[in-house]
C-alpha cells in the first residue's frame, strides 16, 4: 500500500525538510526544467494557442455554470449506452460503492489506470481494508506503490526518484507484488521499462476488474476519455470484464467539438507532445468488445462547495496537465510531498484547501505556499488565475478563519492566530482612510528616521532577519511631489 498524506504538518515545516534534501532538489530541478523547455517548444508551434486557451476557459466556465444540466445529460447518455451510473457525495461513499461492486464480482484484485480522483479518495487503501488488492499499472504509479511512497507530481508521480533509486525499488519490492525483477537489473531506462512491462503483463492478462478515472466525459454521448502515454490504460480499459470509472463531476465537456480543444492543449501542456500516444474512448458497453459491465461513479467530494465560491471555482477548470508545477519556483524547491495532497504545486495550493476546507494546519497554510510570481497563470492552458485564487484564499484564512465542510454547507469558524496580521491590517485601513493622519505619521517617521531600528521586534524579527528594512526617506513622497511639481492634494485633485 502507498503511504498517505493524512496528518501532514503545515507547508513551511514539510517544505523545510525537502529544501534540505540535495538529491530531491537535484532530481526535481532536472525533471521540471526539461519538461518546461519541451512544453514551451510544443506550445510555440501552435499559431492559435491564445485562442485555444481562451476557448478552453470558456467551455469549462460554460459547463460549470450549467453543471446540473450536463450531469443529468451524462447520466442519461451513459445509461442509454448500457452503463450504470452511481453518485458519490464524498470519498467514503465513493470508496464504499467501488468496494461493493468489486465484491459482487468475487474478485480479490483489480488493475488500475492512473487516476487522480481515486488517489484523492484513497481508494487503494479503502480496497485493501476490504481485502482487495489494487495494482497500479502506470509506470510512475507502480514505482510509488512498490516503494510504499507518496506521489509528488500530477503527471510524473515518481519525479522525486532517480534511476538508481528506481532500480533498487524494483529489485527489492517487485517479488512481493508478483513477478520479481530480472537478475542483475541495471538502471538504464530500457531495462527498467522492460522489468515493469514483464511484471505488469501477468496482471493485465489475469485481471477481471479494471478501475479508472477519466480525463473528460462527453455529455452528448456519455463517452469517457482517457489519454495516456504507455498503453497500460488501454489494457485496463479493454481486457477486464468489469470496468469501474471514478470521475470528478467537473470533468464534463458538453460536445465532441469541445473535446477537440482539450485534445490539442492537454498533450502539449503536459508531456509536450502534439497528441497523446493513446487516446481511449468508450461509451457504455459494446457487444463482443471490451468490458461486459461498465459502472460510472460521479464524484463530488467538495466540488459543489468549490463551485459555490465565485473566485475559487475557476480551479475546477483544471485539466491536470501539471504545467503549473513545472514552472513553479516554490514547487521546484519544496517538492510535491510538502503540499500534503495528491494535488501538489500551484493547483494543489488552491484546490486542496477548497476541496477539503482549511481546518487542518496543512490546508490553512497552502494558500501561502507561493511567491505569487504568476508563472503558473501564464502557462495554464485554461487560464486559471492561480495567484488571484491564492490571495482570495489567504483573505479567507485571515478574515474568516478556517473554513470547514459541514455536509454540503460551508461554515465559517472564528479564526485562531493571525491576530497580529489582522491588527496590522486594521491599523493600515485606519491610516489610509485618514489622509491627514497619514501625512502627519509620514512626516513624523521622516524626522525620527535616525532612531528607527534596523530589525523588527517580536515575531516581526523572523521577517527582518533575512531582509533589510527599507529606509524611510528624509522627506515623504507627497511633500516632495508638492514641493517639486506643485502636485495633487490629499483628495487626488490637481491644484
Ligand atoms: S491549473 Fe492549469 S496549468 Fe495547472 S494543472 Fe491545472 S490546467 Fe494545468
Amino acid at each position: 500500500m502507498s503511504g498517505t498524506f493524512v496528518g501532514m504538518p503545515a507547508f513551511p515545516e514539510a517544505a523545510r525538510e525537502a529544501v534540505d534534501n540535495q538529491t530531491l532538489r537535484g532530481n526535481l530541478r532536472h525533471a521540471t526544467h526539461t519538461i518546461r523547455a519541451k512544453r514551451a517548444k510544443a506550445v510555440a508551434e501552435v499559431s492559435d494557442w491564445a485562442q485555444l486557451r481562451e476557448a478552453g476557459k470558456q467551455i469549462k466556465d460554460h459547463t460549470l455554470r450549467h453543471l446540473d444540466r450536463y450531469l443529468v445529460q451524462v447520466e442519461e447518455s451513459v445509461t442509454a449506452a448500457g452503463g450504470i451510473v452511481h453518485w458519490a457525495a464524498d470519498a467514503e461513499e465513493a470508496n464504499r460503492i467501488v468496494a461493493d461492486l468489486v465484491k459482487e464480482t468475487g474478485e480479490p484484485e483489480v488493475v488500475k489506470v492512473k487516476s487522480m480522483a481515486t488517489q484523492e479518495i484513497g481508494l487503494n487503501e479503502a480496497l485493501e481494508a476490504e481485502g482487495i488488492r489494487a495494482y497500479e499499472t502506470d509506470l510512475a504509479e507502480l514505482i510509488v506503490q512498490l516503494g510504499k511512497d507518496r506521489p509528488s507530481h500530477i503527471l510524473v508521480p515518481a519525479i522525486h526518484r532517480n534511476r538508481g533509486e528506481i532500480r533498487d525499488i524494483f529489485t527489492h519490492e517487485m517479488s512481493e507484488w508478483g513477478r520479481p525483477a530480472p537478475e542483475g537489473l541495471t538502471d538504464t531506462p530500457a531495462e527498467l521499462a522492460d522489468a515493469a512491462r514483464l511484471h505488469l503483463r501477468e496482471k493485465f492478462l489475469r485481471a477481471k476488474v479494471g478501475i479508472s478515472g477519466a480525463n473528460f466525459m462527453v455529455a452528448e454521448t456519455g463517452t469517457m476519455v482517457v489519454v495516456e502515454s504507455e498503453g497500460n490504460g488501454r489494457m485496463c480499459l479493454t481486457l477486464p470484464e468489469t470496468l469501474i470509472s471514478v470521475v470528478g463531476i467537473e470533468k464534463i465537456v458538453p460536445t465532441w467539438r469541445d473535446l477537440e480543444v482539450f485534445l490539442q492543449t492537454l498533450p502539449r501542456s503536459s508531456t509536450a507532445e502534439r497528441m497523446n500516444p493513446y487516446t481511449s474512448m468508450w461509451t457504455g458497453t459494446t457487444d463482443a468488445d471490451g468490458p461486459r459491465t461498465f459502472h460510472l461513479i460521479l464524484l463530488d467530494n467538495g466540488r459543489t462547495d468549490t463551485l459555490a465560491d465565485e473566485v475559487g471555482r475557476q480551479a475546477l477548470r483544471c485539466i491536470r496537465c501539471s504545467a503549473c508545477l513545472n514552472v513553479c519556483p516554490v514547487y521546484e524547491r519544496a517538492g510535491g510531498h510538502a503540499y500534503g495532497s495528491v494535488y501538489p504545486g500551484p493547483i494543489g495550493a488552491i484546490l486542496s484547501p477548497q476541496l477539503r476546507g482549511t481546518a487542518s494546519a496543512i490546508d490553512a497554510s497552502l494558500p501561502y505556499a507561493s511567491s505569487l510570481c504568476g508563472a503558473c497563470y501564464e502557462v495554464c492552458p485554461v487560464a486559471i488565475d492561480i495567484p488571484e485564487v491564492l490571495v482570495h484564499l489567504r483573505e479567507r484564512v485571515v478574515e474568516g478563519g478556517p473554513v470547514t465542510r459541514d455536509g454540503n454547507k460551508v461554515v465559517l469558524k472564528p479564526a485562531k492566530g493571525h491576530a497580529a496580521e489582522r491588527a496590522a491590517m486594521r491599523a493600515a485601513r485606519w491610516a489610509f482612510s485618514r489622509p491627514g493622519a497619514l501625512r502627519t505619521g509620514q512626516r513624523l517617521a521622516s524626522r525620527t528616521r535616525r532612531f528607527h531600528p534596523r530589525t523588527l521586534p517580536g515575531p516581526g524579527g523572523a521577517w527582518s532577519d533575512t531582509r533589510d528594512l527599507p529606509p524611510v526617506p528624509a522627506e515623504p513622497f507627497r511633500d516632495w511631489w508638492q514641493r517639486t511639481r506643485g502636485g495633487n492634494d490629499d483628495k487626488g485633485t490637481a491644484k
